[in-house]
């Protein structure tokens, strides 16, 4: 499945961007989902706006849907590092994992794979 993925749409990422901002002091989380290589929709998973660190909880409301790739939620702090607690669902959700924190630019995201190590993910204008 990651193969597939050759990057992520430039607008997708700041409409991110802007819904971390707006969600501060609480993460935001949504799935991604990819087409034709390019993830570039998201799917807003219900109930996870709220709490710190709390994208585990959520789980089993994740809709069962082939289009999803992976995740993306943002930090509230100046780390993109992955929690244990995102390294866990990592592990069991998607392919491709996105953290965004502070200041949420273009610099401020870094992309993961399902074992929680770095990965370039380019980005792409559609
Ligand atoms: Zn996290």
């Amino acid at each position: 499945m990651l193969k597939r993925v050759k990057g992520i749409d430039r607008s997708l990422m700041e409409m991110v961007n802007q819904a971390a901002r707006d969600s501060l002091p609480n993460e935001f989380m949504a799935m991604l989902r990819a087409e034709e290589g390019v993830v570039s929709e998201l799917l807003l998973v219900p109930g996870t706006l709220q709490g710190n660190d709390s994208v585990l909880v959520m789980l089993h409301m994740l809709p069962i849907d082939y289009t999803v790739v992976g995740t993306i939620h943002s930090h509230p702090g100046y780390s993109n590092r992955p929690s244990r607690q995102d390294l866990e669902l990592f592990r069991r959700y998607g392919m491709i994992h996105i953290i965004t924190c502070l200041p949420y630019d273009e610099h401020s995201w870094q992309a993961y794979d399902h074992q929680g190590l770095s990965i370039e993910l380019p980005v792409v204008d559609l």
